[in-house]
């Protein structure tokens, strides 16, 4: 892949034990990023399994200084991409 575009931090991915329920803020910045359908988390390309494993992981988000499950991160403005198990997040005030 090519040269990234900016961003402040690299975030590592942790993991729950298990997967979590995904709150209600969640879902809604979900449903407001377009990745609800029918009620249902529903984001193109992701896979049942996958978003299962999703579930189960979170970040120690470096601009809100909290625990931030991935699925919320994933939808930040913030979120730039996934590699090798970490997020690039531009890092800009939330
Ligand atoms: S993308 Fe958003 S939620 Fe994820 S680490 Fe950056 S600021 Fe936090």
């Amino acid at each position: 892949m090519s040269g990234s575009d900016s961003f402040k931090y690299e975030v590592e991915i942790q993991k729950f034990e298990k997967p979590q329920r995904i709150s209600r803020e969640t879902k809604k910045i979900l449903d407001d990023a377009g990745m609800v359908i029918n009620g249902k988390v529903n984001i193109k390309g992701v896979s049942v399994k996958m978003l299962n494993r999703m579930k189960s992981e979170y970040v120690p988000c470096p601009v809100l200084n909290e625990e931030v499950m991935f699925l919320k991160c994933f939808a930040c403005r913030n979120f730039q991409s996934r590699v090798r198990g970490k997020v690039l997040c531009k890092g800009d005030p939330l």
